[in-house]
């Protein structure tokens, strides 16, 4: 490391925004975490600080505006790919905790309650599992899923041959939707799959299917989630992403005032949290010892290469606009 950077290195605690960019002033790496918002006002800022490379510690970019740091001369290069096992297998520690009932069963032992009324679970074997997203990470799940003996079915909108050869069949989405017990996503958040999951496509589910999301909190609209829930739509919601969790999540809020507390009270996902058959965890699929080692390494060795002048194998950039149909044309 010290060959790399014989410079300075700044820890800044508060989330990334306009004004904690201020403090960039005299680096030329930002190095930021997966709720980090960079969005073009940051982006800016980041440049005017004088920010030349934005290196994530992270797989996903959503949060990142590309375009603006394409504009400013800023390159971003990201984690792609850490340890898609660790987070594939939170996927289905969330799957086996709510069909086993898990929480409640602890909180029942733990205050002296041994009654079983409201703990069945169903036999996961044969059980069909729609994994929506077959990269790394959803290769990952479907590989575990089909080990324990469940029909897995994939949707992607580029089949992973890795996956096929699994023996899994693609399927279109509304077909998975229809016949699965449990939907996992592990798709990315883009602007084709904001709200992948919403109104429609939750009527499209078995009704009391199971729906994992461990991908990005936008790939559901959340507050489809309430009347499905109330009507047993979804009989089963695990979570480790929300849609609005910058800001919430990766923060200890209980250590301040109630007075601040409220100030970032998120209505909507309290909500969430107070059904019964919800389990959430605070966007820690990644969190294994393996994956934070390969995140370190990966992010330093990125830097190095930018440091270097040598090629970004993990650089991400923007997608070039569509061109303007012709005119005439939709
Ligand atoms: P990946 O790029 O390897 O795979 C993504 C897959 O999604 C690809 O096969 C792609 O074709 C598919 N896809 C793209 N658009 C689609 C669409 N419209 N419909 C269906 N499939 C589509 O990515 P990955 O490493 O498997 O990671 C997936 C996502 O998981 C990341 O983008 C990130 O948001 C999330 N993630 C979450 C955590 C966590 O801790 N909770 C950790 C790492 C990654």
């Amino acid at each position: 490391m010290e060959k790399f950077f014989p410079g300075k290195t700044y820890f800044v605690e508060p989330p990334l925004d306009k004004d904690t960019a201020q403090l960039a002033k005299g680096y030329d790496v930002a190095v930021l975490f997966v709720n980090d918002r960079a969005d073009a006002p940051v982006v800016e800022a980041l440049a005017n600080a004088g920010i030349k490379l934005i290196a994530l510690r992270c797989a996903g970019f959503d949060r990142v505006d590309l375009q603006a740091c394409a504009a400013h001369g800023i390159r971003v290069v990201r984690v792609p790919t850490y340890s898609p096992e660790s987070v594939a297998e939170h996927a289905v520690a969330l799957i086996f905790a709510l069909n086993r009932h898990l929480t409640d069963a602890y909180i029942r032992v733990r205050m002296g309650n041994y009654s079983l009324s409201g703990l069945v679970g169903m036999e996961m074997r044969h059980k069909v599992v729609g994994v929506v997203g077959t990269g790394a990470i959803g290769a990952q799940a479907a590989r575990i899923l089909k080990g324990i003996g469940c029909k897995v079915y994939a949707y992607d909108i580029k089949p992973n041959p890795a996956v096929e050869a699994m023996g899994i069949k693609y399927l279109a989405l509304d077909e998975l939707l229809a016949i699965s017990d449990i939907v996992t996503l592990h798709c990315p958040l883009l602007p084709s799959t904001r709200h992948l999951i919403n109104r429609e496509s939750i009527q499209k589910m078995k009704k009391g299917a199971m729906l994992i999301n461990v991908s990005r909190g936008g790939l559901i609209e959340s507050a489809a989630l309430f009347d499905a829930l109330e009507s047993g739509q979804i009989g089963a919601l695990g979570l480790d992403v929300y849609e609005n969790e910058g800001g919430l999540f990766f923060v200890d809020h209980t250590k301040f005032d109630p007075s601040v507390r409220m100030q970032n009270w998120d209505r909507q996902f309290r909500t969430l949290l107070s059904y019964p058959q919800v389990l959430v965890t605070p966007h820690s699929a990644f969190l294994t010892e393996e994956a934070l080692n390969n995140i370190c390494t990966t992010t330093i060795q990125n830097i190095a290469d930018y440091t270097l002048g040598k090629p970004l194998p993990n650089e991400v950039k923007a997608q070039p606009s569509p061109a303007p149909a012709p005119a005439g044309k939709a």
